[in-house]
């Protein structure tokens, strides 16, 4: 059997870590492109497919899941050294430069490597429990950023029921009894999951993503019985948060659980600075965020383990408050995490790949200039981000069929959404800082 550091195939989070979506689809883990069951989700490798019924709603418990067919059929895969289709997004790169497969193998359980391969039998099961949860109870969140959905943002799914914008062949888990289902098994049986391995101190690693986590009263609970059990020192935390709430019944988010922690990796979502950002995720107060942003620096002054980092998803508008950001970054001594705006199809206008390759190069170039000219630990991912993208296909060398009519469709919905918010700070104003930007958009 090959060793991790012979097999590239090898991760170990098959071994030691559980996700499951707010509509009760278990993955590998976030990053994994599986068939869905249900509801589909942008990144499954079946994203396209319309042959799916309600009747798929049949979600398993994870003991049902832990050594399933499935996952036992990965184990076995990755043994023999064969990467899983389902794991492209690490192996290609897809969304990061720094891969998920590597945070899991080598940061965080690298420890555990022989061990999992030791209690792994030859039909793919193991003896090894999960020890890292990315369980996401449900899509309570008060933002609709552009780029998000239904799925992940009770708001989004809010704004859909009530525009009637959505349809029960594509969201069939918006059906209200399906939906009833859902939250029933969500709140039963994964909240149950979760307390059990809690009160087991099963516990390692916990990943707070949401909807948004800080409005959860699960992970105030949780991180505070974690905190009063005295097992805040054995327990890494994550978070994606908008970092929109920082109190809870008396309780100071950083002051009064962070800084118990083994350690904190504190990832804040920001896409853009001022307007720009509040145009981009729909809900957020740039003035607040900031403050809390500030506090957060000093929390994380007064204690070593939290690791805060900006965590920027690149899209169109995103670029033109880039420079901002970077200056941010710089002034607070916060690194940026960047990531790409994922683009699935070529309707997805977000996207900076949605401009013509000569405009995209001329914006990414003077990007790239003035993130030199600002160059710091805090800024060099994003100047290594923006160099990978000019690598990248843009959607009219990837989809030459169809980047036409996509963008249509992709402009199309945009302003309808717009139209909805009853925006008056829209797109096309955003644009408007470069001309030609703007005629390409108006000409769409
Ligand atoms: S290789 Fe990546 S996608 Fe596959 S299980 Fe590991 S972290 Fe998830």
């Amino acid at each position: 059997m090959n060793k991790k550091q012979e097999n590239k195939a090898f991760c170990i989070a098959p071994w030691t870590h559980t996700f499951i979506s707010p509509q009760s689809e278990r993955r590998l883990c976030c990053a994994s492109r599986e068939e869905f069951q249900f509801a589909r989700q942008y990144l499954d490798s079946n994203f396209q497919s319309n042959n799916f019924t309600q009747s798929h709603y049949e979600p398993v418990t994870l003991e049902e899941y832990w050594n399933g067919d499935f996952i036992k059929s990965i184990r076995k895969k990755m043994l023999k050294g064969e990467v899983p289709d389902e794991c492209s997004v690490c192996h290609e790169k897809e969304l990061t430069l720094s891969t998920y497969q590597d945070y899991f193998t080598n940061d965080l359980f690298p420890h555990l490597i022989e061990e999992a391969i030791q209690n792994t039998k030859e039909d793919g099961s193991t003896t090894l429990m999960p020890r890292s949860f990315d369980y996401r109870f449900d899509n309570t969140c008060n933002f609709s950023c552009r780029m998000c959905g239904d799925q992940l943002s009770s708001r989004w799914e809010k704004e859909k029921i009530n525009h009637n914008l959505w349809n029960l062949k594509d969201d069939p888990w918006l059906e209200p009894e399906l939906n009833h289902k859902i939250k029933d098994f969500q709140s039963n049986v994964v909240k149950a999951e979760f307390n059990r391995a809690l009160m087991n101190n099963q516990i390692e690693e916990i990943y707070w993503v949401g909807g948004e986590p800080l409005l959860w009263d699960i992970h105030w609970k949780s991180m505070s019985y974690l905190v009063s059990s005295g097992n805040a020192d054995n327990t890494i935390i994550r978070y994606n948060t908008n970092l929109s709430k920082i109190h809870y019944d008396g309780m100071n988010l950083f002051d009064d659980l962070l800084i118990h922690f083994k350690k904190v990796i504190l990832l804040v979502s920001i896409d853009g600075s001022g307007e720009i950002g509040e145009y981009i995720r729909t809900g957020l107060n740039w003035k607040k965020w900031k403050g809390y942003l500030q506090e957060a620096k000093q929390c994380s002054l007064k204690n070593k383990n939290i690791e805060l980092a900006l965590d920027i998803t690149l899209t169109l508008p995103g670029l033109f408050s880039l420079k901002e950001m970077i200056l941010l970054a710089n002034e607070l001594e916060i690194p940026i995490y960047p990531k790409l705006v994922y683009a699935f199809d070529p309707t997805i206008i977000l996207s900076p790949l949605s401009l013509p390759r000569d405009l995209l190069n001329n914006l990414l170039n003077e990007l790239i200039k003035f993130n030199i000219l600002h160059l710091s630990d805090y800024t060099k991912g994003m100047l290594e981000l923006l160099i990978d993208i000019k690598q990248r296909k843009t959607h009219e060398e990837k989809y030459p069929n169809d980047f036409q009519s996509g963008r249509e469709q992709g402009k199309k919905k945009l302003l309808q959404i717009e139209s909805i918010r009853k925006d008056s700070f829209t797109l096309e104003s955003i644009l408007s800082a470069n001309p030609q930007i703007l005629n390409w958009w108006r000409s769409i």
